[in-house]
């Protein structure tokens, strides 16, 4: 089935963030993929909110950290939807929270094997599959980084720092890279959140309510709040726009 609408790929996106872009694209006209890891119930309710919407949406199981599996993502995406004409670089991690010094070796290394080569496997797939240099019509990737990046996380996760860290550098390098063949490449950079990243991920009940006091505008975001900016970074409204990275935070 081939689609004429916009077609963008999601990575993550079956829950929190991902889901809202998934589900805010499908309602300004883009057809949708999204990728989960593991729970498939959860992308098959966001598919479902997508086709309510007029769009043709399907979901592929992978792990971005495993570069089959990114690959078969693409091309199942494209087999269901057609050309992709944009990329949401979401999926992510951060590890369960902590100091460095006592945060084991699996930790680090899985939240680097997501973050950071799952999404250079992704980025990489994206530009051979939108790049008019290799026969693709262009497009945009948009990458979700974080706040944590300047922040550094200290006491939580300065690892998952240091992962948004190498996102903002892919940001500004692939931007230049690809400013000549018909890619543009942005980033979103949330704030906190209301996902279930924050409780599952670290084990960290009551951390937004925590936190809260420490935002300037003094709440959480909420991941339509996101989805909005990558929704703009995507739109020919941003057509001048590469290499950007627009903090959602709350002044954060
Ligand atoms: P979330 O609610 O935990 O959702 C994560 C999504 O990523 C899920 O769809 C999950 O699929 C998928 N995923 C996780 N690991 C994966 C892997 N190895 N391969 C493929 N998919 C995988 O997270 P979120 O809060 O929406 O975060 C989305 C992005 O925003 C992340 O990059 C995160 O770092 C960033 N961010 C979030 C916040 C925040 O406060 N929430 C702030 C700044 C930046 P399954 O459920 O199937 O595993």
């Amino acid at each position: 089935m081939q689609s004429k609408r916009p077609v963008v790929l999601i990575t993550g996106g079956s829950r929190g963030i991902g889901a809202s872009v998934a589900q805010l694209a499908a309602s300004r006209g883009y057809d949708v993929a999204i990728t989960y890891r593991s729970e498939r119930e959860a992308a098959e309710a966001v598919l479902a909110v997508c086709r309510a919407s007029g769009a043709q949406a399907v979901a592929c199981q992978g792990d971005v950290a495993v570069e089959a599996d990114v690959l078969r993502m693409f091309d199942e995406a494209e087999a269901g939807l057609g050309p992709l004409s944009h990329v949401v670089n979401n999926a992510g991690i951060t590890g369960r929270s902590g100091r460095l010094e006592d945060t084991p070796a699996e930790v680090l290394r899985s939240c680097v094997d997501i973050n950071v080569t799952g999404a250079l496997f992704v980025a990489r797939e994206a530009v051979r599959r939108l790049s008019t240099r290799r026969g693709g019509q262009g497009g945009s990737i948009v990458n979700v980084s974080s706040v944590a990046a300047k922040l550094g996380s200290p006491g939580e996760y300065v690892w998952y720092a240091a992962s948004k860290g190498a996102i903002d550098s892919l940001t500004i390098g692939l931007s230049r890279e690809v400013a000549l063949d018909g890619i543009r490449v942005n980033a979103v950079s949330p704030g906190m959140t209301r996902t279930d990243i924050h409780e599952r991920s670290t084990q960290d009940l009551g951390r937004l309510e925590r936190l809260k006091p420490f935002i300037p505008m003094q709440r959480i975001g909420e991941p339509e709040e996101i989805a909005e900016a990558v929704l703009f970074l995507m739109s020919d409204a941003a057509s001048y726009i590469t290499g950007a990275d627009l903090p959602v935070s709350g002044g954060r």
